[in-house]
């Protein structure tokens, strides 16, 4: 039976462990944490995603938390309404197929589906790995020693593995010149099932209410320069950075910095992609944002993860050597990347317009759409692949 060694129990190490499973492999995952991350924003699972979740047979679980965000509201920099939008119109998708849900719970379905089959190792991460040939030998931070036929990084963005296989992740990440702050934030008045957004040049402070439960989620964002649009600063000096940009602002602001300073889950990082010309060497591989992060404006991530996934456990599934499996792989998934890569530049600038020209322009936009199809480009790359069939991943 051939072992593999998954890095990461976000969405892509957990929905890959699940599917290799099901094919009949050995997997391990191990991840940093003390436990599953079961908190979090909700994501986006769109296109062939949804059919790819399907086969980990935890589609109906999730659809089942479908948040079916109602609308976001934009406000002026003082806070006052002026345009509603159905939220489809913004990021594309699908009514009554695509859904969104909490990634925790994503993270949850997945793991409870194949968690007996699965040896989750919780606080453990990978510290070394020689790739002798044959086989990998990999160091854990706990000390132990072990040796697995394939090792495949999951482990989010900034990937240790990717690290200790290609090198530094200045080679492969490209900022979009934005850093942000999320963290929770008691919902305000009745918000559920909505987000709020407010802009100035430069700059969004956002609110996203996802269900009734009194709790929503705060998120400011703000261009950055130098360390801090490449991932070199620390979550302090962010959040910092953060503070400085919004500071004597009104509306939702107010608000949104007083809950920054009380909450005790502050998510602080620039704004990435990940592009790299292969995805795997020898017997190591990556997946989702490791390999491929569009970025939070194209809102993909999830999407290109559980693709990449499904993808990377049929090749594996069905192709005759771990070589050809990886190279099939980054082929059928290639395309589909980059065209939601590209993405992230258009959706950056309509969610930050940098210049008061920018921002009166894009509000245009909100308040006198043009017709047709509000979101072409990025219905077009949500829906570019056609998700092969792969009969062994099939079997449940
Ligand atoms: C603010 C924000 C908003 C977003 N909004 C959306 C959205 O609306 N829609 C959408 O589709 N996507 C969104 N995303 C992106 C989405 O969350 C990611 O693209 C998706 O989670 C990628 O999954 P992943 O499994 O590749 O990585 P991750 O979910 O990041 O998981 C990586 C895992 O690896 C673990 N890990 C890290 N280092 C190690 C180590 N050394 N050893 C072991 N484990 C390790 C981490 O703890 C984590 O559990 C958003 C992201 C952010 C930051």
């Amino acid at each position: 039976m051939t072992t593999v060694l998954i890095s990461g129990a976000g969405i892509a190490g957990p929905a890959l462990a699940n599917l290799l499973t099901r094919a009949g492999f050995r997997v391990t995952v191990v991840e940093r944490a003390k436990g599953l991350r079961t908190g979090g924003y909700p994501v986006d699972v769109r296109g062939p995603a949804v059919e790819a979740l399907r086969r980990t047979g935890v589609l109906d679980a999730a659809a089942e938390a479908h948040v079916d965000l109602r609308r976001i509201t934009f406000l002026t920099d003082g806070g006052e309404p002026f345009a509603e939008i159905d939220p489809l119109t913004m990021t594309g998708g699908s009514e009554g197929r695509d859904i969104e849900v909490p990634r925790g719970l994503l993270t949850d379905l997945l793991h409870a589906s194949t968690g007996n089959d699965v040896d989750y190792r919780f606080s453990e991460s990978i510290t070394a790995l020689t790739d002798r040939g044959d086989d990998v030998h990999v160091t854990f931070a706990s000390g132990r020693e072990e040796v697995f036929d394939l090792v495949v990084g999951a482990d989010g963005l900034h990937s240790p593995v990717r690290r200790l296989v290609f090198g530094d992740e200045s080679d492969f990440l490209r900022p979009l010149g934005l850093c942000f702050a999320g963290f929770t934030i008691p919902t305000p008045d009745s918000m559920v099932r909505e987000a709020r957004m407010q802009n100035a040049p430069g700059r969004i402070a956002a609110i996203y209410a996802p269900d009734g439960s009194g709790l929503s989620h705060g998120f400011l964002t703000t261009t950055a320069e130098g360390p801090l649009a490449t991932a070199r600063s620390s979550t302090e000096q962010i959040v910092a950075a953060v503070r400085a940009a919004f500071a004597g602002s009104a509306g939702i602001v107010p608000d949104l910095l007083a809950a920054l300073d009380r909450a005790d889950d502050v998510y602080a990082d620039s704004v990435c992609q990940v592009r790299m010309d292969t995805w795997s060497r020898g017997r190591v591989a990556l997946v989702g944002d490791a390999a491929f992060a569009p970025s939070f404006p194209t809102g993909q991530g999830t999407s290109l993860a559980l693709v990449g996934a499904y993808v990377l456990a049929g090749e594996l599934a069905t192709r005759a050597t771990h070589t050809e499996a990886f190279a099939a792989y980054r082929e059928v998934v290639r395309d589909y990347a980059d065209l939601n890569h590209g993405l992230a530049d258009n959706g950056a600038a309509r969610l930050v317009p940098r210049t008061g020209e920018a921002l009166a322009a894009r509000n245009t936009m909100l308040t006198s759409p043009p017709e047709g199809d509000p979101a072409p480009e990025q219905n077009h790359a949500i829906n570019s692949l056609e998700l092969p069939d792969y009969a062994r991943l099939a079997r449940l």
